[in-house]
């Protein structure tokens, strides 16, 4: 199940990954950068500062150097050169890759923590990695069961930033038809979104 064989079942090697935008640097997240020898890593300037200060104990155990094999591909962006987009400021292109690929600013969970847009045809995609963790949180009467609602307290490092982006991400969903959201960790929402069992690899592309 890891990302380096789920992109060799779809027919690549990891060396032909030449790119990873990161939500942020939480070790459940930059765990598998280092099967990807290739590839630029794209994550927030301030995700980098605040991961490597390892400030606090909580910090010390989700943001792990032992991961970071990486760190000399490591592209990071400011808020220098961004843009809006659908009411979202502090977003970026990214070096290297076609504006159909964006990083936005969604702090809160991590200081640096970031969402990837990515546009199909009309549609976009928009991966709000850890800015909220049911996808029941972007309904207009929202929901979220208790469990998950106290680990994002305990998990976040700015609480106001936190909810401000979480309720822009729910209006946003509420106003754009053309803009499917969805968080790192709801299994249900994964299954429907990647057509496929939690527990199942995903099959090989059909060639041609
Ligand atoms: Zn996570």
């Amino acid at each position: 199940m890891t990302a380096a064989h789920q992109v060799r079942a779809l027919g690549y090697a990891p060396e032909d990954v030449t790119d990873i935008v990161l939500t942020h640097l939480d070790f459940d997240h930059a765990g598998g950068l280092d099967d990807f020898p290739a590839a630029t890593v794209h994550l927030r300037a301030v995700e980098q500062q605040f991961a490597e200060r390892q400030h606090t104990w909580l910090d010390r155990q989700r943001f792990r150097p032992a991961q970071w094999g990486s760190r000399l591909r490591w592209r990071t962006y400011d808020d220098a050169r961004t843009e809006t987009w659908m009411g979202f400021d502090s977003v970026s292109g990214l070096h290297g890759l076609p504006p159909e690929i964006l990083m936005s600013h969604l702090p809160g969970h991590t200081h640096g923590h970031a969402g990837v847009a990515i546009r199909r045809d009309q549609e976009w995609l928009l991966l709000a990695g850890d800015a909220h963790f049911d996808r029941r949180e972007m309904d207009p009467e929202p929901r979220c069961t208790p469990g998950l609602r106290l680990y994002q307290c305990l998990m976040e490092k700015d609480r106001r930033a936190r909810l401000e982006h979480r309720d822009r991400l729910r209006h946003l969903a509420l106003r754009e038809s053309g803009v499917t959201i969805f968080c790192s960790h709801d299994p249900v929402q994964f299954e429907a979104l990647a057509g496929r069992a939690l527990g199942e690899p995903c099959r090989p592309r059909a060639s041609g």
